[in-house]
């Protein structure tokens, strides 16, 4: 039926499977759509699959490995676009308003995975399902909206070029639902950027290693969720006295109000003091005027709310406005602690409005903020060297805020800078400078200082990333030793089981330290109607790491690829003198593969 610009609209309902039996906590059902042939199915997702994985991460990397076929481009039509949830979404459980998506990345050319949060994961999940395949190309721009009743695929033209903001309320006016979430690429995930990303709720930012592109490279839009479906729990009522008997045992611990009053920046004083922030493109870990762009500097100077996703009692969202100067009353949700790290440390921006600014022009234009920052640095040495015409300075805002967008529209140096730094440096003859792990920039921890964050970035699946296992608590809390380097891994694998439970039941990364693993035993419980001791919870994690691996080993990737850049190696701290030896992470890589049984 569909013709130009109308609406088509598909439901397939599949009458003979009675879907209220199976896994509790799960609709036990996907939702698969065909964007060449415009076609939707609905497949069940059989108990065993669901008992062995739960859902999130353990489910996505099941689908991903399972439908993916190996070594294909990841701007195929045929690289998977998977969305998940756990079984506590749209759940009074605190914490747990999150969703994920996994493909194989343009920018790595691996595994990659993703989380967000907010409205969009009710929105998400009273649409009925467990999981979302997107594969196939469209012929036009189009955007979906996936609901209970159906799928319907939205021809928009009109869209194709627009911010990501515009783009999320002129999608979220033509569907007219006010419970409706949505989900949006911006031109630089329509430009195929490298490190674009999918927006939502203008500011929330999902896709970390390009998962935008894959989506701009399906010419899709966006997505839009509604429904009125809700999950059917083991135990509700237990659930429910869990999540508020947690509430009162935690809610006075001092991370809480942290989290509250400072959000993500308060990590700029720490890690200057400790002279691991990264800064002038990873060659100083301090930036002399950190004090304009901490914390207390955002509070100061700008009008600032606490905002929570759903079902959150410690609101580390912050919502700030410019008070005064050239962007007085713009006003952004963060900039988070990464956002400031990559503009403000690794290219010397000292004033919290102008990274306001840059990460405004980011969220607009739908462009990881880290990587973003990366190459900007980058490209200020490439400028430096005279590898490359252009004049770039560190702290110039004005040049920064034009490579941005030169990227975002792949034009002039912007084309080189779109692909990654492994590109980029290629191109340039900079393969000795780039900073980067399987092809993915470092977020903000030096590892250098923080040597655990080392053993991070080498073995994580999606390249140098700071969140599977969030070691770098353990080092700044004192844990410990950032410097110890033997017995490290063992507390690494800890931490990394742990945060991969998170990502599996998909519950915020700040709820750590709160949530314990018998509060996990007893979430599965009461979710899932699933008695496991926290050694089947352990295993379950360790499988569901394994599996990552697994796709990764079907692209090609060997433990050779667990390393570190050579400069991490070679390049001295100036003032702390800290560094980093190639025979400590080879003692830390030895140790975690014999602990996760990869001798
Ligand atoms: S702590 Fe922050 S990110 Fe986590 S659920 Fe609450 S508001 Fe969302």
């Amino acid at each position: 039926m569909e013709v130009g610009q109308q609406t088509e609209f598909r439901l397939d309902i599949l009458r003979s499977l009675d879907y209220d039996v199976g896994m509790k906590g799960f609709f036990n059902r996907l939702l698969r759509i065909d964007l060449s042939k415009k076609k939707t199915a609905i497949e069940p997702v059989p108990e065993s699959i669901l008992q062995t994985y739960l859902g999130g991460k353990g489910l996505g990397s099941f689908l991903l490995l399972r439908e993916n076929p190996s070594r294909i481009d990841p701007f195929s039509p045929q690289n998977r676009l998977i969305f998940t949830l756990g079984p506590l979404a749209d759940t009074p459980f605190y914490g747990s308003s999150r969703y994920a998506v996994f493909t194989k990345s343009p920018q790595t050319g691996i595994y990659s995975e993703s989380y967000s949060g907010g409205k969009a994961t009710l929105s998400f999940s009273r649409a009925g399902y467990d999981a979302v395949i997107i594969e196939g190309k469209a012929r036009d721009p189009l955007f979906l909206e996936i609901s209970d009743e159906g799928v319907a695929f939205h021809p928009c033209q009109d869209l194709w070029g627009k911010e990501t903001y515009e783009a999320e309320e002129a999608m979220l006016r033509k569907i007219g639902r006010k419970e409706a979430g949505a989900l949006t690429i911006g031109p630089a995930g329509e430009n195929l950027v490298k490190f674009a990303v999918i927006e939502s709720e203008r500011w929330r930012s999902l896709g970390r290693a390009g998962i935008g592109a894959v989506m701009g490279s399906k010419r899709l839009k966006g997505i839009a969720f509604h429904g009125k479906k809700r999950r059917d729990l083991a135990d509700r009522p237990a659930l429910k006295r869990l999540a508020q008997e947690f509430k009162e045992r935690v809610q006075r611990n001092p991370i809480v109000p942290m989290y509250k009053k400072y959000g993500t920046p308060m990590l700029v004083s720490i890690m200057n003091t400790i002279g691991a922030f990264p800064t002038q493109y990873w060659s100083r870990g301090t930036l002399e005027g950190w004090e304009g762009i901490s914390a207390e500097s955002l509070l100061e100077r700008c009008k600032v709310d606490s905002l929570a996703c759903p079902y959150c009692f410690m609101a580390c969202g912050k919502v700030s406005e410019v008070k005064e100067g050239r962007h007085q009353g713009l006003r952004i949700m963060g900039p988070e602690y990464e956002t400031i790290y990559a503009f403000g440390g690794l290219c010397m921006v000292d004033s919290i409005e102008e990274i306001i600014y840059l990460n405004d022009l980011c969220d607009r234009l739908g462009m990881d903020t880290i990587t973003a920052g990366n190459m900007v640095a980058f490209a200020i040495e490439a400028s430096k060297k005279r590898r490359i015409e252009e004049k770039i300075e560190y702290g110039d805002v004005d040049g920064i805020h034009e490579v941005l967008k030169k990227i975002a529209f792949q034009e002039g140096i912007g084309r080189i800078l779109s692909q990654g730094v492994r590109h980029a440096a290629a191109v340039w003859g900079m393969k000795e400078q780039a900073i980067h792990v399987k092809g993915l920039e470092p977020a903000g921890f030096d590892p250098r200082v923080l040597k655990g964050m080392g053993l991070a970035y080498a073995t994580s699946d999606r390249g140098a990333c700071h969140l599977r296992a969030t070691f770098y608590k353990s080092e700044l809390s004192g844990q410990i030793d950032p410097s110890r380097i033997k017995g490290k891994a063992k507390l690494f694998v800890d931490y990394e089981d742990k945060m991969t439970l998170f990502d599996v039941l998909i519950l915020c990364r700040f709820y750590r330290d709160l949530i314990t693993w018998k509060d996990l035993q007893d979430i599965v419980k009461f979710s899932c109607g699933l008695s496991l001791r926290k050694k089947d919870l352990r295993a379950m994690a360790s499988s569901i790491i394994a599996l990552a691996r697994s796709f990764n080993q079907q692209e090609g990737m060997t433990k050779k690829e667990d390393k570190l850049p050579r400069r991490f190696f070679r390049e001295v701290l100036p003032g702390t003198g800290k560094t980093i030896q190639s025979k400590d992470l080879e003692i830390m890589l030895k140790e975690y593969y014999q602990l996760r049984g990869w001798g």
